[in-house]
């Protein structure tokens, strides 16, 4: 399921070496003392890592499932991750929770009562918290997503990607299109809030098609929509054997068709590859976006945390046995990276996100959620301004037409 939300940023290379290893790992003391007046919503994102098996375009930390799914060793240690992170949220609300992986739809109906039971248990989890998990056609069944729903979750997040069986055969996707309908309908049978993930610039696809997994995508009337370009990633079967991809000029043809066909049938584009019925955005990747702090557990999942006084991120061991081993051994090992973030990196990191929201942010938010005043980043927004690709009006900060375009180019304008 490709999102780029949770597909993180990578970790940067400049890591500080983990302190405190098992003890309350609160991150780094800054000798000028207070940074943020208040906390960012804070969200928890919980990575299941495998699929039946691995399509071909896929860069995310997922693993070709074992015969039987080792759920209770997962469980295990996924209880361990929380606990040891603790210390780091102690008496924050948990605003929403994103079971995400890999496909946390493989796990049973026992696995996500159980696990969102520990959740609940553990962390203060906000009563209307939304709680999204995601989950591959190929592994739906109607009676798990009833019990899925009766759990607490109250929003699915289904990797359809095309309705083309050509298409969803390339991609090597274990559906095909009669069962993404199907699984479909059975995810609106158990919750009101469904999104569909879909790709376009798939191998020899024509603007037609395109246009066609678009008119059967919105026919559906879910209430959110994710659309995104393949793209050949470093470290994939499709990087090496790579496919005919879809001519430049036809890719921004399908960008055009995207935003007309979507909108038209009423959705609003609120982020690059986000579309949403009124009221109907995710809230979980709003947070993202807003440069919120998430706590990330799972193999491989990174957490964004603040203290009153830094910013913190961390990464998971990425192997799902060595986190399985490690987590459960309660000696913090199962975090591979910690560092914290410093001046030069918060402008970027903040604009990197919020630059992707079609409205912006109120310009506030940058000095509550990195703790830097604005005049350290006057210059930076002068330059933007200079090139037209950003506007600054009544206290919110707001890509232009132009600068949506040239996304990339605007978001580097903030890194030192
Ligand atoms: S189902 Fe999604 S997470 Fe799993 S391998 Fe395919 S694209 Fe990756």
């Amino acid at each position: 399921m490709a999102r780029p939300p949770r597909k993180l940023r990578p970790v940067d290379k400049r890591v500080i070496p983990i302190i405190e290893q098992g003890s309350a790992k609160t991150g780094f003391a800054r000798a000028s003392g207070q940074r943020l007046a208040s906390l960012p919503p804070l969200s928890l994102y919980i990575h299941v890592p495998w699929c039946v098996r691995k399509c071909p375009y896929c860069d995310f930390n997922s693993h070709q499932a074992p015969q039987v799914l080792p759920e209770a060793d997962y469980i295990a240690a996924l209880t361990a991750d929380i606990e040891q992170a603790l210390p780091l949220v102690w008496g924050r609300h948990i605003h929403t929770v994103f079971i995400g992986g890999g496909t946390p739809s493989l796990l049973s109906e026992g696995a996500v009562e159980q696990m969102l039971g520990i959740v609940r248990a553990r962390l203060n989890l906000w009563p209307d918290a939304e709680i999204t998990l995601e989950a591959n056609p190929g592994t739906a069944e109607a009676d798990r997503f009833k019990s899925y729903a009766a759990s607490g979750v109250n929003r699915i997040s289904l990797g359809v990607q095309s309705f083309d069986n050509d298409h969803l055969e390339r991609l090597g996707r274990i559906h095909d299109s009669a069962q993404a309908m199907a699984a479909i309908e059975m995810a609106q049978k158990a919750v009101n809030r469904v999104n569909l993930d879909l790709m376009y610039g798939l191998p020899s696809q024509t603007l037609d098609q395109c246009r066609l997994d678009l008119q059967r995508a919105v026919s559906f009337n879910t209430e959110h929509l994710s659309l995104y370009q393949l793209t050949l990633e470093p470290q994939t079967v499709f990087s090496k054997y790579p496919p005919v991809l879809p001519a430049e000029d036809i890719i921004e043809q399908m960008e055009s068709l995207i935003v007309e066909v979507v909108e038209k049938a009423g959705w609003k584009r609120y982020e690059v590859s986000a579309y949403a019925r009124r009221g109907a955005q995710c809230r979980h990747n709003l947070n993202y976006w807003t440069f919120g702090d998430y706590l990330g557990v799972g193999p491989g999942a990174h957490s964004k945390i603040s203290f009153p006084d830094r910013i913190i991120r961390q990464a998971r061991t990425r192997n799902p046995q060595q986190w399985m081993q490690t987590a459960i051994t309660f000696t913090g090992s199962h975090v591979a990276e910690q560092r914290e973030l410093g001046d030069d990196d918060l402008p970027f990191e903040f604009f990197l996100n919020a630059l992707r929201l079609r409205e912006g942010v109120e310009l506030s938010l940058f000095r509550e959620h990195t703790g830097m005043s604005l005049a350290d980043i006057a210059s930076m927004i002068k330059i933007a301004q200079q090139k037209q690709l950003l506007v600054v009006s009544s206290g919110r900060i707001q890509p232009t037409e132009l600068g949506w375009r040239h996304l990339n180019e605007l978001q580097t304008i903030f890194l030192r």
